[in-house]
């Protein structure tokens, strides 16, 4: 026994080397081993000491996990769950468990539609349950309600990874910036394993930003968690993510967390955590936050930050890409008009939604031309479409995507044919630092 242990590591440790792009297999670590001691995982990682220095030769240490790290993993001994960890795990499972996808129909449109590839730079993608695992039955008849009214999506409660994924599939996007929930508590730990088994089985259908709210909905809360929570979570499974966010810097409605501009202390101890990992930046900024945004542009020229929402006017926008090379605007406007479609049907009727959708059609993309057009033709670089799905269960949905895809190209086919391409999805593959995919 003890020899095929070590005969195994010295595989284990073998193949590690031998696969730079890959998620090592090491980083799926046993779930009660996170579970019953989530701060131990970290430790064998190098801490952070001076971030602001240049950060190459981190990057590189980082890489490779210790062969301590590594052996304690194997040699750690089975666990019995105890009945609260069986009932996460059966969230986890449940979160990633398979679902029948019916086969792809290939889709038609009108010829002065844009037929081209499409990244969606902007999918949220359902936290599991938050709630303790045994209060599961009472839930049953109480999820939660959105943050736009209706059941609140929940992966593995209402909706599921495969599903997902198969709506992507029908949709017909190439690839999607997955915003992936990782909260500041026990349940960091089962998200993290569930996005990195997610990332395993779909590495081509997301691009995954670790979206690390923090108490954003209590009054003295924050949008996102402090350095050294980030740095632990990203430890976990180092290289899993390309991006943080998206982060809302907007004060949360309903008694929630305050602003939390570009500048603040909390953010300018996260950017060197940010740079270290080689991630980009999703920002929603909230009102007013034009000039310190600016500034943190100005401090990090080597982070690439994307910013989306409509707290900046389209004249501040192209202002912001005028003054920086290292932003990107993303625009998903087209839900309906400036959402309103989405809001007016979120938690109740999806057909309703459809019926509206496809009567308004035109007027919905005309309202696009008119209101984007000009800027993505005048920085045709930097400029990303995305829908910002979320929340509902229904946005998940095949005919929901397939609408908003419809849209898209409906919309994009209206733009200079020299831009259409770059605002699709060339212009994603560019933010990231990636040639073509
Ligand atoms: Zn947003
Ligand atoms: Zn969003």
């Amino acid at each position: 026994m003890q020899k095929e242990v070590i005969i195994f590591s010295v595989l284990f440790i073998f193949l590690l080397s031998c696969a730079p792009q890959s998620v090592p297999p090491e980083k799926d670590i046993p779930l009660e081993q996170v579970n019953s001691q989530p701060s131990e995982t970290v430790q064998n990682f190098p801490t952070q000491k001076s971030q602001s220095q240049d950060t190459s030769k981190n990057e590189e240490t980082n890489k490779t996990p210790s062969k301590e790290f590594q052996t304690k993993e194997i040699l750690t001994p089975e666990i019995t769950l105890t009945p609260e960890q069986k009932l996460w795990k059966q969230r986890v499972d449940n979160a990633l468990a398979p679902t029948f996808c019916p086969p792809v129909e290939k889709q038609t449109y009108p010829e002065n539609y844009y037929l081209g590839k499409l990244t969606d730079t902007h999918l949220h993608i359902p936290s599991i349950p938050d709630w303790p695992a045994d209060e599961d039955a009472q839930m049953k008849t109480e999820t939660p309600e959105g943050r736009f009214g209706g059941p609140q999506a929940l992966l593995g409660w209402n909706v599921k990874i495969s599903e997902i994924s198969c709506t992507i599939q029908h949709e017909g996007t190439h690839n999607n910036f997955a915003f992936f929930p990782v909260y500041d508590e026990e349940i960091s730990a089962y998200q993290l394993e569930i996005w990195n088994k997610t990332m395993q089985q779909y590495p081509d259908a997301f691009t995954p930003f670790i979206m690390s709210s923090g108490n954003d909905d209590e009054p003295n809360g924050f949008p996102t968690v402090d350095a050294k929570t980030l740095q632990k979570m990203l430890a976990v499974y180092p290289r899993l993510f390309s991006g943080y966010g998206e982060i809302g810097l907007y004060a949360r409605e309903n008694g929630g967390s305050p602003e939390l501009p570009p500048d603040a202390a909390r953010l300018q101890e996260i950017y060197p955590l940010i740079r270290k990992n080689n991630l980009a930046v999703y920002f929603h900024l909230g009102d007013g936050h034009k000039d310190n945004f600016e500034k943190v542009l100005e401090q990090n020229p080597k982070i690439t930050f994307i910013f989306h929402g409509d707290q900046l006017s389209i004249d501040e926008v192209d202002d912001v890409l005028n003054n920086h090379q290292n932003v990107y605007y993303g625009i998903d406007d087209f839900f309906g008009g400036a959402r309103d479609l989405f809001e007016m049907f979120v938690g109740k009727s999806k057909e309703k939604y459809l019926a509206a959708a496809n009567q308004r059609f035109n007027s919905i993309v005309e309202q696009g031309v008119s209101d984007w057009k000009s800027l993505i033709e005048k920085h045709p670089d930097r400029v990303l479409w995305g829908i910002d799905r979320g929340d509902a269960v229904w946005n998940y949905d095949i005919d929901v995507g397939l609408m908003q895809v419809k849209i898209a190209r409906a919309f994009i086919g209206k733009l200079n044919p020299a831009v259409q391409e770059k605002f699709a999805y060339k212009n994603a593959l560019r933010a990231l630092g990636d040639g073509e995919k």
